[in-house]
């Protein structure tokens, strides 16, 4: 546990599985966890980190940046249409594109920004009502879509069903990719990320296999 033997389980696993040494970003998904623990990873000099809200990102990496240096932050939860902008403004990278609304604000904000955070596709690969994502069979008309409003796409997301092989789910995603011509895949988190690693990710989402559990989240 912890960010070197993470980092140094994905060397090993790239290394077997063929893959030049460093093409998988480690992204260290801060959400939740309590500030010292994000410092220590700051520390060790780590500076890509993810989050799963716009708010709570806002309300923690401001700081944390003028103290640290600047930090490559990734969106990696829902996107409400309405804080896109405030969204595109705090992160370099959003995981969670899923459905033509969205698409339309971000292309709209790129134009007058004259630049636009790098942007995933979701793909609820196992087809899951509860969940986000653009369905499989939507895939390749989605990016289509999304390339008619000259939207850059780095690439495509997912998060495999907890009761499912991931890598069944990491193999269907990275086909999509290819047929379609992006060649960023972000998978795998703390349970499955050498997996994804052998199956072609570029960027994986480890949280608490570096920072240690999340604090449950009040009910509301
Ligand atoms: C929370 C979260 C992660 C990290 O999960 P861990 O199991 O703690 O590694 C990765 N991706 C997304 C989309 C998440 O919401």
């Amino acid at each position: 546990m912890g960010l070197q033997d993470i980092q140094s389980r994905i060397a090993a696993e790239a290394s077997r599985a063929g893959r030049a040494p460093g093409s998988t970003k480690l992204i260290a998904v801060s959400k939740v966890q309590p500030l010292d623990r994000v410092e220590a990873v700051l520390e060790q000099g780590h500076r890509v980190f993810g989050e799963n809200r716009v708010q709570e990102a806002a309300g923690k990496w401001p700081d944390l940046q003028e103290r640290y240096g600047a930090v490559e932050l990734h969106l990696l939860g829902p996107l409400q249409t309405n804080k896109v902008k405030q969204a595109a403004e705090l992160f370099d990278v959003i995981h969670s594109l899923d459905r033509e609304k969205l698409a339309r604000k971000l292309a709209d904000l790129a134009q007058s920004r004259g630049e636009s955070p790098e942007i995933f596709v979701q793909v609820n690969t196992g087809e899951e009502p509860q969940k986000a994502g653009v369905l499989p069979e939507a895939v390749d008309p989605f990016i289509a879509a999304c390339r008619t409003m000259d939207l850059p796409l780095a690439g495509l997301m997912c998060i495999p069903p907890v009761d499912e092989e991931p890598a069944l789910h990491f193999a269907l995603l990275a086909k999509f990719a290819a047929r379609n011509g992006l060649s960023g895949l972000s998978m795998g988190m703390s349970a499955d990320f050498e997996r994804a690693v052998a199956l072609g990710a570029t960027h994986v989402r480890v949280g608490s296999a570096i920072f240690g559990a999340r604090a449950p989240v009040a009910a509301v």
